[in-house]
């Protein structure tokens, strides 16, 4: 078994400690003895969406979002293909805005994006940052997730797409229906920076077992100790408030 990841636009999109998820997804899979394999897409360059079984997307700055607005463009038809087959995604605040179909700049420009998912954002001068924690919908796994958002844009998903969560402390999407982020076959996009994924090892495992069951049909991975995890997160918990 291996899984090959894609990290798209990590020259543009890496913000907070973006590319840290990128260590934990293969930590936690080589821990497991399971093959990992990375390459790194930039700006600009051609992606074989069908030669990955997972993909990587940061965030960033209006002004590096901007940047991306032609390149998203050329490659939005074969993306849209990839997201519609069920190709796992983790986009992360900017990377997670363009999936929509537009963001519009706190200055009013309006970038328009993939249109791969029913919504879109609305930037603003008023931004949204701290620490926050969302509980995942029950298909996306149910974990309490515990992040850190720093972004001006309110996300407001379409009536027919789920939010990936629920908002128990803090913003997300910041469209007053308390959501965070949006779940669409097996994309997982969301503002939670920081890096992500290594304090919520559940929610990395989760997105491991969409990817590995796409390619092979089943998973079962192992349970790990997690102890620095588990630290990290009644940490978290306590200053938050919080419990499981
Ligand atoms: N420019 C976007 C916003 O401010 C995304 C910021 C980010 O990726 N941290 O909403």
């Amino acid at each position: 078994m291996d899984l090959k990841i894609c990290h798209l636009y990590p020259d543009v999109l890496n913000l907070y400690g973006d590319r840290g998820n990128i260590l934990c997804l293969q930590k936690r899979l080589s821990w497991r003895g399971i093959g990992v394999s990375l390459e790194e897409k930039k700006l600009g360059e051609p992606v074989d969406f069908s030669a990955y079984d997972l993909f990587f997307i940061g965030g960033g700055q209006d002004f590096e979002q901007t940047l991306l607005l032609e390149d998203c463009r050329k490659k939005k038809e074969d993306w849209k293909a990839a997201i519609e087959d069920g190709l796992p995604f983790l986009c992360i605040c900017g990377g997670y805005q363009l999936l929509g179909h537009s963001y519009e700049t706190a200055d009013g420009q309006v970038c328009d994006y993939l249109g791969a998912i029913d919504f879109y954002t609305l930037g603003s001068h008023e931004r949204m940052i701290g620490n926050y924690a969302f509980r995942l919908l029950p298909d996306s796994g149910g974990s309490l997730v515990i992040g850190f958002e720093n972004h001006g844009g309110r996300t407001f998903p379409g009536s027919g797409v789920s939010p990936l969560g629920r908002i128990l402390k803090g913003h997300g999407n910041g469209d007053g229906r308390g959501t965070e982020g949006v779940r669409y076959k097996n994309v997982f996009g969301t503002y939670s920076h920081g890096p992500l994924l290594p304090k919520n090892p559940a929610f990395c495992d989760h997105l491991l077992t969409c990817a590995l069951e796409r390619k092979y049909g089943r998973a079962s991975l192992a349970p790990l100790p997690d102890r620095a995890e588990k630290a990290a997160r009644a940490s978290m918990l306590q200053r938050l408030g919080l419990r499981e």
